[in-house]
């Protein structure tokens, strides 16, 4: 019987009317990668590199983050891994980088403002990455995205590097998580193989409230109409070049939230491992025709209490 659970908790999961919905789950470490592979995750859909970052005196070097990498990879076998790449400044700090004391650090070097800032930094991440065995596994996801200009920068150096090392094709994405990123979805979808929205600075930047800040954290909704309509405009966008869209903010872990999502087009949601079989057995239950009925009543929505007493009212119709 426990044979036969473990066999239906690795299916992929799709609606009730067949619509395939991947779940991934967003990583730290390895320990984390062999729970996700042990909930029946599809894939990683965040990895979040900078973990290895954070805490010590001097950057790793390409050894180490490969040796990193390596075991994420090797914890799930035959399915895709997404590798953030560092994410660091803003609320996650890294001194040995020496980012310069800021007003608004959110609003400053951070994500990849940082990698192309410090182009040796980018360069020894990606050589790690390349280094992977089966990086044809392995998706690049580029964070804190605010134009293309960004993205053409990483893939050039992405392209220089499978040069020198003989290496193939790698997928490479964009995070969706500034509002310029959303509102242009359709122009970062023509240099992405696809697009990720990370809801939770998404929603930070949206509703101008600081993530971190207990003052107005009550405030912080990521079903927020405003929020819910820039990840429209974002699958719409992608919609226009054929590019998938994921979320792997905290928003695709809330069951409240997860409907809305599908209904608005996303068909991949990352979530915590332990997450995993819950968000399965949720999308099981659904059918496209209910969720996007669902998410055009929460569009029309004129706050976020509305969109989540709506979304009650729907998790009690599917239960
Ligand atoms: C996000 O912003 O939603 C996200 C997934 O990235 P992080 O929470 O690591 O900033
Ligand atoms: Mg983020």
């Amino acid at each position: 019987a426990e044979a036969a659970a473990l066999a239906a908790g690795d299916r992929p999961a799709a609606t009730a009317d067949g619509q395939a919905i991947h779940v991934y789950a967003n990583l730290g470490s390895v320990a984390d990668a062999e729970a996700a592979a042990a909930a029946g995750a599809e894939g990683c859909g965040l990895l979040r590199t900078e973990i290895l970052f954070l805490d010590r005196s001097v950057a790793p070097d390409v050894a180490e983050q490969a040796a990193d990498y390596r075991g994420v990879v090797a914890a799930l076998p035959g399915r895709p891994v997404v590798i953030r790449l560092l994410d660091v400044g803003g609320d996650k700090p890294a001194p040995y980088l020496a980012i310069p004391p800021e007003e608004n650090p959110a609003l400053g070097l951070r994500g990849i403002r940082v990698s192309l800032a410090r182009p040796e930094v980018l360069d020894t991440q990606l050589r790690a990455i390349l280094a992977v065995p089966e990086v044809e596994r392995c998706r690049i996801m580029v964070p804190m995205v605010a134009s293309i200009d960004e993205l053409i920068a990483v893939r050039e150096a992405l392209d220089r590097l499978r040069a020198e090392l003989g290496v193939g094709p790698v997928q490479l994405g964009a995070m969706i998580e500034t509002p310029a990123a959303a509102a242009t979805a359709d122009l970062i979808a023509a240099h992405a193989d696809f697009l990720s929205i990370g809801s939770n600075d998404l929603t930070q930047y949206v509703l101008a409230m600081d993530r971190g800040n207990p003052a107005v954290a009550a405030g912080i909704d990521g079903l927020h109409p405003a929020v819910l309509r820039l990840i429209r405009m974002t699958c719409e966008g992608a919609a226009t070049r054929g590019v998938p869209v994921s979320v792997c903010g905290g928003l695709a872990a809330d069951p409240l939230a997860a409907p809305i999502l599908v209904g608005l087009g996303v068909r991949t949601l990352s979530v915590p491992p332990a997450r995993v079989p819950a968000t399965k057995a949720l999308v099981a239950r659904l059918t496209m025709a209910a969720v996007r009925d669902h998410a055009a009543a929460a569009l029309a929505a004129a706050n976020a209490a509305g969109v989540r007493a709506l979304a009650r009212r729907f998790a009690e119709e599917i239960s």
